[in-house]
């Protein structure tokens, strides 16, 4: 696979990232505090578009490809990319939201999984398990470690809880656009393409978990991802800097 070149940010470029960061963090604190049983996922949209918009940013995501929301509305055994509309959260639901915006050009990418009410032992566990990951994952980011390392953190803590780490999406390089090199995966197999991280990298760094096997399908409005074998599935996101110390998170209040 070739790899393009992976592009270091100055400090005036990630300065301008930590203003989409924070805004992609006070959407996803908002919506957080919405979720209740009854509620729509087109009033998570609508929210997320107007609280983003207040404070200065673009949504990212509408039109990216043609996806036709602002705001990724996941639940239960859907994995990512699901699309908000008239379905209403049920007790027990658990939600995971992903959300990106851009200020001055920069983009900010960040996801959190939330749950409805109260969730099954299993559903807790799962989102305590993933975003557990996803710390693991961001520790590993520190300048002179190797890109796989991050997803080797996540494996082994997700796989050591018996869940399984998603294969067929994951992380990626973030700046001027929303996708940039590198890859960043939540797993080793397979990967080849391993630099060394360097300060200045800005990274998505987001496991997606499920309960049962790591495979999943797409839906056919030709977005949804939901896991084949129907288990739940979790989603975690933060974009960070590398450091030449701890990663800074830049998508966290
Ligand atoms: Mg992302």
């Amino acid at each position: 696979m070739v790899e393009k070149r992976i592009v270091l940010k100055s400090a005036t470029e990630l300065a301008k990232m930590r203003r989409a960061g924070r805004i992609v963090a006070e959407v996803l604190a908002a919506l957080r505090e919405m979720i209740r049983p009854g509620l729509t996922t087109a009033a998570l949209e609508a929210r997320a578009v107007e609280l983003a918009t207040r404070l200065g940013g673009i949504p990212s995501f509408k039109g990216y490809n043609g996806f036709p929301a602002a705001l990724c509305v996941s639940v239960n055994d859907e994995v990512v990319h699901g699309i908000p509309g008239s379905r209403r959260l049920l007790e027990g639901d658990i939600v995971s939201l992903d959300f990106g915006a851009i200020y001055e050009g920069y983009h900010g990418d960040g996801a959190i999984t939330v749950p409805v009410g109260s969730v099954s032992a299993e559903a807790a566990r799962l989102l305590r398990v993933t975003e557990e990951a996803l710390a693991l994952g961001i520790a590993a980011a520190r300048e002179g470690n190797r890109l796989l390392a991050i997803g080797r953190a996540i494996q082994e803590h997700v796989e050591a809880a018996g869940f399984s780490v998603v294969r067929d999406l994951v992380g990626h390089g973030i700046g001027r656009a929303m996708h940039e090199p590198p890859q960043v995966p939540n797993y080793v197999a397979g990967f080849t393409y391993n630099p060394r991280l360097r300060r200045g990298m800005t990274l998505a760094i987001e496991p997606m978990v499920n309960v049962g096997g790591f495979e999943v399908r797409t839906l056919l409005d030709g977005w949804t991802v939901v896991t084949k074998d129907g288990s739940l599935s979790a989603h975690f996101e933060h974009t960070v800097v590398i450091t030449e110390g701890e990663p800074e998170i830049m998508t966290r209040l």
